[in-house]
């Protein structure tokens, strides 16, 4: 079978799931007023023996304000794009897994968990991952309602489409310019360092050895904005293989008539874990100004999966906890490096 039949065969896969599933609330919605909304689905399959298996199904084309940094505590998940919060996803089964004694993926070595090795992993999307590799999609797609602002002289980073022109560059994400501040890196740009670091976050890398995604499933991204994004730029000893579909099964895509959904449905698809996200919180659980309501923070905010790693931490806080991992640390900086222009956030740390 060649890899054009895998692209398809995952996207059905993928699409099939999502629409099999039944759930009360996440999926976008018609509202009273008659406003259809959109989002992007994103899922993390495994590729195994043949079978394509859907871990996570996310979706979500939000993310917060840089300041939600300075009370966050960690309770509250920034970056809601559907492809972050699908690896994020991935990060909290890996801790279902790991407290499993018959895990089909997973298995332990010695003293450390790994990804088996018959398994390749592929990130689905249904958009083009917003940042670098979508830049010729977006300009064939001139309906869309963000600003496009031209101002070379303001940063030496670009927000979201700001200097438009300029290819293989570091973008925040794309916002409406009248929007709070946000730092936080195009989907691209963090998919691209993960060829490096690979997807294990701060707490799953101190239990498994690195995973990397080995293929990327989109329909929209030319070869040209792939490889320059992903491969010129970047070159690892894992890099990311674009496998594309062609067919168009997912009712809820981006239009112009319609608008983004506010919500960000959460699925683990082997635990059937089930969460939904407004605003970085459990919807229903949003405060303004103020962290969430007791009890209303996400399965996998920084908290919540910092408390889920069976291993004591030996860390004050999770800086300090994140810092001690100094492999991981050095890896992340030699890839912001070859990057360039990587601005951070604010911290958001927390007590342990
Ligand atoms: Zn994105």
């Amino acid at each position: 079978m060649n890899n054009d039949d895998l692209g398809n065969r995952i996207a059905r896969t993928v699409i099939d799931e999502f629409n099999n599933l039944n759930i009360k609330s996440g999926k976008p919605t018609t509202r009273s007023n008659g406003v259809i909304e959109w989002t992007v689905l994103a899922s993390i399959v495994a590729l195994m023996n043949g079978e394509i298996i859907p871990i996570t199904l996310a979706t979500g084309v939000k993310v917060l304000p840089n300041k939600v940094r300075n009370y966050s505590n960690g309770l509250m998940v920034h970056d809601m794009h559907a492809e972050i919060l699908s690896l994020r996803l991935f990060n909290l089964f890996l801790l279902e897994e790991v407290q499993k004694s018959d895990s089909k993926l997973v298995k332990k070595n010695n003293d450390i968990f790994q990804l088996r090795n018959d398994i390749k992993l592929a990130l689905f999307v249904t958009e083009p991952p917003c940042g670098d590799a979508s830049m010729t999609y977006l300009s064939n797609n001139l309906e869309s309602n963000d600003p496009w602002e031209s101002n070379r002289s303001e940063s030496t980073f670009n927000r979201g489409r700001n200097n438009f022109d300029q290819l293989g560059v570091v973008r925040t994400k794309p916002g409406r310019s009248d929007s709070l501040i946000s730092y936080s890196k195009s989907c691209s740009d963090k998919l691209c360092l993960k060829q490096l670091t690979g997807i294990c976050n701060a707490i799953t890398s101190t239990l498994f050895d690195p995973i990397f995604l080995n293929f990327l499933v989109v329909k929209d991204v030319t070869e040209q904005d792939f490889y320059r994004c992903f491969i010129d730029r970047f070159p690892t000893d894992h890099q990311l293989e674009l496998l594309k579909y062609d067919f168009d099964l997912f009712e809820y895509g981006k239009s112009n008539i319609k608008e983004p959904s506010p919500l960000s449905l959460l699925y683990i698809c082997p635990s059937k874990t089930v969460q939904v996200l407004n605003n970085g919180v459990k919807n229903g659980s949003f405060i303004r100004n103020k962290p969430p309501k007791p009890g209303g923070e996400s399965i996998i905010c920084n908290q919540s999966l910092a408390k889920n790693l069976p291993l004591p931490i030996d860390a004050r806080t999770y800086e300090e906890f994140k810092r001690s991992n100094v492999e991981r640390e050095l890896l992340k900086a030699k890839g912001q490096t070859i990057l360039q222009n990587w601005k951070h956030s604010d911290v958001d740390d927390f007590i342990i």
